[in-house]
């Protein structure tokens, strides 16, 4: 039973809404819900769209499954390839199995692809891992040629037009891989921005990507570790709201996309992530004319929701 909310301040803010950043796929943690909970979630609030996002697995399929089941809510579900290593690594190969992996029908293929989000040496030692790990970890060289597969894997997100999400990458890294990613013909850039500064913006902005900001990094599931990619805990570091203000304050309004990044038990439900995230924004200043593109129109552009 899905309770009414409808006298809840900022709910009618998430008609129409896509929250393409959710973590409703199994996990090695516990999960609030699971990805057909979150589209029936979704879809009694009015959402556009969700995208599920798996650091385990492609969740192209997955999508594809909800869209089978519940498309008839009217809710838009997608998913992608995340390339860490249980999902196939930095793989061509990985990328193009993701690319068309579903049911066949439009609703199936990965919508992004993503650079790794916590097998990056970014990443690994910020979670102070040792050297041995660290060195196996992705990343982007300063210099030089990209190294075998990035070329390919960004040649085939240029060719399908799908979302190319840069990862968790220093800001030169992401700098660098968004010029080369801009230079071979991907449109759909996409970059989590909560700690990227505000030069790094200006700079990713300026090449034509989405900044994305997500609740997740204002929420209390930043006061403890946390089992991500393995059994580690790791904390992963708060922004406070005024700075995250201020970054989605250095990009163009229409380059901003925001997300719940929930999904774990720690967290409200997504819905009411995302609802919870607007409403501290606009506490904090950003006013709703702002942010509301940033969560209908941009989201649907750069995923080319339908
Ligand atoms: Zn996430």
């Amino acid at each position: 039973m899905i309770p009414d909310t409808s006298r809840v301040p900022g709910q009618e803010w998430l008609k129409g809404a896509i929250d393409g950043h959710i973590h409703a796929c199994p996990h090695i943690n516990a999960r609030r819900l699971d990805a057909l909970e979150a589209v029936r979630q979704a879809a009694a609030a009015g959402m556009r769209a969700i995208g599920l996002m798996d650091n385990f697995a492609n969740s192209a399929g997955l999508a594809a499954l909800a869209m089978r089941e519940l498309g008839h809510l009217g809710v838009e579900v997608w998913g992608g390839l995340i390339m860490e290593p249980p999902a196939g690594g930095v793989s061509a190969q990985a990328v193009r199995i993701a690319l068309d992996y579903g049911y066949g029908g439009p609703s199936g293929g990965a919508r992004f692809l993503s650079f790794p989000t916590h097998h990056t040496r970014h990443t690994a030692r910020q979670e102070g891992r040792p050297v041995a790990y660290i060195e196996q970890c992705f990343h982007v060289p300063e210099r030089g040629p990209l190294p075998d597969p990035l070329p390919e894997i960004i040649d085939l997100a240029a060719e399908r037009d799908v979302v190319l999400n840069l990862g968790h990458l220093s800001d030169s890294e992401l700098v660098r891989l968004a010029e080369e990613a801009a230079a071979r013909g991907v449109r759909r850039l996409l970059v989590p921005a909560n700690h990227a500064g505000i030069d790094a913006i200006e700079a990713l902005a300026g090449l034509g990507a989405f900044l994305e900001f997500s609740f997740f990094f204002v929420s209390h599931a930043t006061q403890v570790g946390l089992t991500h990619v393995d059994s580690e805990r790791h904390r992963i570091a708060a922004a406070p709201v005024e700075m995250l203000v201020d970054r989605i304050r250095a990009a163009p309004p229409s380059r901003v996309i925001l997300s719940s990044d929930s999904g774990s038990a720690l967290l409200p439900a997504p819905v009411e992530s995302l609802r919870c995230f607007l409403m501290l924004l606009n506490a904090a200043g950003l006013h709703h004319e702002e942010f509301m593109p940033m969560v209908h129109d941009n989201p649907a552009r750069l995923f080319r929701a339908g």
